[in-house]
């Protein structure tokens, strides 16, 4: 789900169309499925690059998806502004797509582990000069699988 930005901040994505957030629905990421051999990629494209075939359809992919992997960083690569250590999950999503994010900074990091439910959601990376906030793309463990820990 979404986290509220504060009263008057808008939340403005990092980049424009990697994802939306449906309110309902929730964080969906942007992908693309080929007319000709049905892959689906991440971030979305106007060419197939499976089959090269041109006519690529708009897709979402999630909220949920299974954690395919993940490991602990605890050496900050350079310019990485968040706190340390932070999980990095590739997450698989139902279309067989494979994406990699940061987990949630909430997320508790010994919790983790191959074939976890996760959900997509927005977290703020920075603010701008207004004090927007400029939010990302990350994964969080659902309720569901929170409650089984
Ligand atoms: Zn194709």
């Amino acid at each position: 789900m979404t986290s509220a930005p504060a009263r008057g901040k808008k939340q403005i994505p990092i980049e424009e169309g990697l994802f939306i957030s449906l309110p309902q629905e929730g964080v969906r990421l942007c992908a693309s499925t080929c007319r000709w051999c049905g892959e689906t990629v991440f971030p979305k494209r106007d060419v197939c690059p499976h089959c090269f075939a041109p006519g690529m359809e708009e897709a979402l992919l999630g909220p949920k998806g299974r954690i395919y992997t993940y490991t602990v960083v605890w050496q900050a690569p350079v310019g990485f502004l968040g706190p340390l250590p932070y999980a990095l999950a590739v997450v698989e999503f139902p279309q067989r797509v494979l994406v990699t994010s940061l987990m949630a900074q909430d997320t508790p990091l010994d919790s983790l582990r191959i074939g976890q439910e996760v959900e997509l959601a927005l977290e703020k990376v920075t603010e701008n000069e207004v004090g927007d906030e400029i939010v990302a793309y990350m994964f969080r463990p659902t309720l569901q699988e929170v409650r089984n820990l």
